[in-house]
């Protein structure tokens, strides 16, 4: 089967890239290629699906001032049969706490949004613990916080872009890619698993975690590694009034309100495991998460756990930033990996800027900053002081 443009990996990446390819060329002939289409292993799914304007690298902002601006309308962009991928927006706000320690970078971070136009403001201590006395604690003195930053549906994204990709003519295949193939130092299509083979002069790997494997079949290697994280669900027997923020510690550990005192809390640890192992280990909630929150926020120090999942950061080793854009030693090879826990939200600003690269157009947003030539010079192009949320 021929196709111009090939797609390894059809959860919310593949499927972005599908839909911006097909919307700025109808004539584009686009094949996604995805193992599961229940996606139940995808990062995708198992995201947490904070979206946030509160990045310090003007790329990250930028690229989530473009998410907020999709989103407001993906419903009625996306709908296709009288269904509408709603996304559900919560703007809870995030707030990012801060010690002494991290006060400069923090107010550095807020000065960088706000010059690029983005809602973000400090809030002392005394005046987070009256507004949200649950999250007052003895280690902060202060926070950034940006009142529209919030929570989106991932798994109505995913189906928004699919759902109009199919229907503008990208045809996506069940099916489990098992090689990509090139001619010298040409793309030139994949192998799947069954034996089936896909021409194409442009591969797109889209493949989340499971990304570098394939690639290191062609003499790619890429610095990124399948980091298991656990997420889990808290009853937190917390009563309150009004709506909370999303928070964010100092160490990287956050709490994200779910309603009815239950509460989303993870971190992600340098010494999480690393390999594709979705098993939850409840030792590293009673261990490392909870003995941190109650240091934090003493209020928390009667909770149940409600529920818990494990799925996979594709982290970039290098500098916690996406690897996007054409890899410049194989001609019509892009790769879209590496998004360290952040991708959810890039899925807009990403899908549309690879389509731009692949079709040959400007891009609206130049990303090439985040590009593939960067890990081969190994020039890291890092968000904040390497810490990963
Ligand atoms: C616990 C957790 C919380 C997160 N929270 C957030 C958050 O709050 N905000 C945010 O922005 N991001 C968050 N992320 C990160 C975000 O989920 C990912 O960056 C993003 O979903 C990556 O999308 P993707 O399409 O590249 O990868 P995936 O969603 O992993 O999709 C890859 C797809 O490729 C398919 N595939 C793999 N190999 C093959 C093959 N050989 N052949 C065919 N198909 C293949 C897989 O089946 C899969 O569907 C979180 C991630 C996790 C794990």
């Amino acid at each position: 089967m021929n196709r111009d443009v090939l797609i390894v990996g059809g959860a919310v990446m593949g499927s972005a890239v599908a839909y911006y390819l097909k919307s700025m060329d109808p004539a584009v002939s686009v094949a996604v290629v995805e193992r599961d289409s229940t996606y139940a292993r995808s990062s995708t799914v198992l995201s947490d699906g904070n979206v946030r304007i509160q990045f310090n690298l003007e790329e990250n902002i930028r690229i989530s001032q473009y998410a907020f601006d999709v989103l407001a309308t993906f419903a009625d962009d996306m709908e296709v049969g009288g269904y509408r991928p709603e996304p559900g927006a919560r703007h809870q706000g995030n707030l990012f706490l801060a010690d002494l320690e991290h006060r400069a970078d923090a107010l550095a971070g807020m000065e960088a949004q706000q010059a690029l136009g983005c809602d973000v403001g400090w809030i002392d201590e005394p005046e987070i613990a009256a507004r949200w006395p649950i999250f007052a604690g003895p280690h902060y003195i202060g926070g950034t916080f940006g009142p529209g930053d919030g929570s989106v549906d991932p798994n109505a994204v995913l189906r928004g872009y699919r759902q109009r990709a199919v229907e503008m003519g990208a045809d996506f295949v069940e099916g489990e890619v098992a090689e990509l193939i090139c001619d010298g130092d040409r793309m030139v299509g994949v192998c799947l698993v069954s034996g089936e083979e896909f021409r194409a002069p442009v591969v797109v790997n889209c493949a989340g975690a499971w990304s570098p494997p394939l690639l290191a079949g062609i003499g790619v290697d890429l610095p990124v590694l399948p980091f298991m994280r656990n997420v889990f669900i808290v009853d937190s027997h917390l009563e309150w009034e009004g709506d909370l923020p999303s928070v964010f510690l100092p160490s990287g550990l956050y709490v994200l309100p779910e309603g009815d005192g239950k509460f989303l809390v993870a971190w992600s640890l340098p010494d999480d495991l690393i390999g594709f192992d979705f098993t939850v280990r409840r030792s590293k909630f009673f261990d490392r998460i909870w003995p941190e929150l109650i240091e934090h926020f003493p209020a928390f120090d009667q909770l149940d756990i409600a529920g818990s999942w494990a799925g996979l950061y594709a982290v970039n080793t290098l500098d916690g930033n996406a690897i996007i854009g054409e890899w410049p030693e194989i001609g019509g090879l892009y790769v879209c990996t590496g998004f360290s826990g952040h991708g959810f939200q890039q899925c807009h600003a990403v899908g549309r800027y690879l389509a731009e690269l692949i079709l040959e157009r400007d891009p609206v947003l130049d990303l090439s900053r985040l590009g593939p030539q960067r890990v081969i010079d190994g020039n890291p192009l890092h968000e904040h002081a390497g810490r990963l949320i």
